[in-house]
C-alpha cells in the first residue's frame, strides 16, 4: 500500500556540458559517440505495443552534412500498423492512467537520470550526425531541454493535482484530472529532440497514451529516445512509434472513433492540413478532440536607437543562424533605425565572415548544414527571389552548395520594401532579412512590424530607453507569444520562458509549462454531502 502524499521537489535547469575543451573528457566522449554513430549503420522498427515490427518497406536516415552517408535504414509503417498501434494504445489505458501518478512520473524521472548519467554522449551525437546541430546546439537540446522537461513536467503536475476546489464543514469537494477519453496524437518536427520528448511525455504523464508519428529527418534520435523510455520502465503500449508518411498515418488516426487529441508541432501548412482533417471528422469522434499545435514563425529583432550595437549584433547572429536559422523562433527580420545601420551594418559583416561553416564533428564549425534537399531548394528559391528583386539587396552570402552536405551561407538581405516577401514568409533556414527606418519613425515601424506577417510567436526589443521598451511592449502585444528585451528570440528555457505563439504560430499552449499538461486533462468534479437534506421545501 502506497499511502505518501509526494511532492516532487522544483528542479533546477539541468548545466550545460562544455565541450569546446579540446583536452577535456567530455570533448573525447562526444567525439567518440560520433565515431560509433558514424560507424555502425542501425536499423530501426516500429515499436507497438512494446514490440519491435520490422515492415521490410524501408527508407534511409542519412546525415544533412554528408548525405551519402547512411546512418540508419528505417521501417515504415503501413495502414495495418497504424491499426495496430492505435489498438496497443487503447489496451495499455486502463491500466497506465489507473497507475498512481507518482509511479507514471518516477519512470519519466529515471528517463531523465539516464539521459543526464548514461545517455548523454549517445542522444547529443546522434541528434548531431542526423539533424546537423552543432555540439553546443545538440546539448541545449537533446541533454538540458529534454531533460528539463521531463523533470520539470513532473513538478508541473504534482501542482495541477494538488490544486482542488474549496469544501466546508458540510461538503467535501475534490477534481479528479482524468486523462483525456481515446487516445492522443503526437506528431514531432525534424528540429528539436527535446519537442519530440515532450509532445510524447506531457501527454502520458498525465495518464494518456500515445500513436507518435516521428519526423522522418530526426529519427535516429527519435528511436534512442523511445529506448531510453523503455529502459526508464515506460510499460508496452503507453507510446507508440510509427514512422512513416504523415499523410497516410493521418489519414486512419483522424478517423478513428477514439481519437481523442493531438499534440503536434510542426509547420502552419501541415497543422491547418491536420485541423481541417478533424473537422471533417467531428461526427465520428467520441469527446471533442483536444487540439494543440505550436507551428512556424516570422520572429523579429526591433532595434530602438538606444540600443548598444554590440549587443544587436551578437543577437543577430546568434539568434538568425544558429542551427542554420531551423529554429521556429530564429530571428528572420530585423528593423535597424538608420542612425545605427551603419555602425551595425559593418560589424554584423565583420562577425559573419568569422563563422565557420562544415562538418558537426569539427567543433568549431559555428554552422553545419540544412536538413535535407526541400529545404535546401526552398531556402535557395528565396535567396534566389531577393538576388533578382530591384527591392533587395543581398548584402552578405546567398550561396549554396549541396555537393556533399546541404550547405548555405548565412545570408542578409536588406529590403527596401518592408512587405518584401522574405520579411513576411517563414524561410526557415539563415536568412535575415533587414529593414532600415528612420529614427523619428520609431511609433510608425512598430505597427508595421505587427501587422507585416501572419504570425506571433518570437520577437526581441532592443534599447536602453525604458520608454522605448514599454512603447514597443504595447504596439507588438499580440505579434509574439514570448518576447525578448535585450536579448536573441531564440533560446527558452523550460521553467523560464513557457513557449509558444499565437496569430499562425499556434495555439499558444506554453510548453514547459503547467498550461500545456493542464490540455492532457479531462477534469471531474466530485462533491459529496455529508449530511444531505431530507425535505425539498424552502421554508
Ligand atoms: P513539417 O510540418 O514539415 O513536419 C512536422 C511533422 O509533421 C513531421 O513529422 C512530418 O512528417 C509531419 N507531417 C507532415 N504532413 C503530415 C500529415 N499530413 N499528417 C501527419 N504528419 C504530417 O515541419 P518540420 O519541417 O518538421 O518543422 C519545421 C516547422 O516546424 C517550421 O515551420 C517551424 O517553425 C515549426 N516549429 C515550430 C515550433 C514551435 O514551437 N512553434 C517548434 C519547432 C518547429
Amino acid at each position: 500500500m502506497n499511502n505518501a502524499i509526494y511532492h516532487f521537489r522544483k528542479p533546477v535547469n539541468e548545466t550545460v556540458v562544455n565541450y569546446y575543451r579540446f583536452d577535456s573528457e567530455e570533448y573525447r566522449k562526444l567525439q567518440d559517440a560520433l565515431k560509433q554513430i558514424e560507424s555502425n549503420k542501425i536499423e530501426i522498427p516500429l515499436i507497438i505495443d512494446g514490440k519491435e515490427i520490422y515492415t521490410g518497406n524501408t527508407g534511409v536516415v542519412t546525415m544533412p552534412h554528408r548525405h551519402q552517408h547512411i546512418l540508419a535504414v528505417y521501417h515504415k509503417a503501413s495502414s495495418q500498423h497504424v491499426l495496430m498501434a492505435i489498438e496497443a494504445a487503447n489496451k495499455a489505458k486502463q491500466a497506465w492512467m489507473e497507475l498512481s501518478w507518482v509511479e507514471r512520473a518516477s519512470i519519466f524521472q529515471k528517463a531523465a537520470e539516464l539521459i543526464s548519467k548514461r545517455y548523454r554522449y549517445l542522444l547529443n551525437a546522434a541528434t548531431m550526425h542526423g539533424q546537423g546541430k552543432n555540439a553546443y546546439q545538440a546539448e541545449i537540446d537533446a541533454a538540458c531541454e529534454v531533460i528539463d522537461y521531463l523533470r520539470f513536467n513532473n513538478y508541473f503536475a504534482s501542482k495541477i493535482y494538488s490544486e482542488q476546489p474549496l469544501g466546508n464543514d458540510e461538503v467535501i469537494n475534490r477534481v479528479e484530472y482524468r486523462p483525456l477519453e481515446g487516445f492522443i496524437y503526437t506528431i514531432s518536427p525534424f528540429n528539436f529532440t527535446a519537442i519530440a520528448a515532450n509532445l510524447n511525455t506531457s501527454v502520458a504523464l498525465m495518464g494518456n497514451t500515445v500513436v507518435w508519428k516521428p519526423s522522418t529527418t530526426a529519427l535516429l534520435s527519435n528511436y534512442y529516445l523511445m529506448k531510453i523510455l523503455k529502459e526508464a520502465g515506460l510499460p508496452d503500449g503507453v507510446i507508440n512509434f510509427i514512422p512513416g508518411a504523415g499523410s497516410e498515418i493521418s489519414h486512419i488516426v483522424l478517423s478513428h472513433s477514439d481519437f481523442a487529441g493531438i499534440h503536434f508541432t510542426g509547420s502552419t501548412h501541415t497543422f491547418k492540413s491536420l485541423w481541417r482533417q478533424i473537422s471533417e471528422h467531428l461526427d465520428t469522434y467520441k469527446s471533442y478532440p483536444k487540439i494543440v499545435g505550436e507551428t512556424g514563425g516570422k520572429d523579429f529583432v526591433f532595434v530602438h536607437n538606444s540600443a548598444n550595437v554590440d549587443e544587436v549584433v551578437a543577437a543577430l547572429v546568434r539568434g538568425a543562424f544558429e542551427y542554420q536559422g531551423q529554429k521556429c523562433s530564429a530571428a528572420s527580420r530585423a528593423y535597424i533605425p538608420q542612425s545605427l545601420w551603419k555602425s551595425i551594418k559593418e560589424k554584423l559583416i565583420d562577425e559573419l565572415a568569422t563563422v565557420k561553416m562544415g562538418d558537426v564533428s569539427d567543433f568549431t564549425n559555428f554552422m553545419n548544414a540544412v536538413i535535407d534537399q526541400e529545404a535546401f531548394n526552398r531556402i535557395m528559391r528565396y535567396i534566389n527571389i531577393a538576388r533578382n528583386s530591384t527591392e533587395a539587396t543581398i548584402l552578405f552570402g546567398g550561396n549554396g552548395n549541396n555537393t556533399t552536405g546541404y550547405f548555405i551561407e548565412p545570408t542578409i538581405v536588406q529590403v527596401s520594401n518592408p512587405h518584401f516577401v522574405t520579411m513576411e514568409e517563414e524561410i526557415f533556414g539563415p536568412v535575415l532579412s533587414i529593414f532600415v527606418y528612420p529614427d523619428d519613425k520609431f511609433e510608425e515601424t512598430l505597427h508595421l512590424c505587427d501587422k507585416t506577417s501572419p504570425y506571433g510567436l518570437t520577437g526581441s526589443i532592443f534599447a536602453n530607453d525604458r520608454y522605448a521598451f514599454v512603447k514597443a511592449c504595447r504596439i507588438l502585444r499580440f505579434a509574439a507569444g514570448n518576447l525578448y528585451y535585450n536579448d536573441k528570440p531564440t533560446g527558452a528555457m523550460v521553467g523560464q520562458q513557457p513557449f509558444g505563439g499565437s496569430r499562425g504560430s499556434g495555439t499558444n499552449d506554453k510548453a514547459g509549462s503547467h498550461l500545456n499538461l493542464l490540455r492532457w486533462t479531462n477534469p471531474r468534479t466530485i462533491k459529496e454531502t455529508l449530511l444531505p437534506v431530507k425535505d425539498y421545501r424552502y421554508y
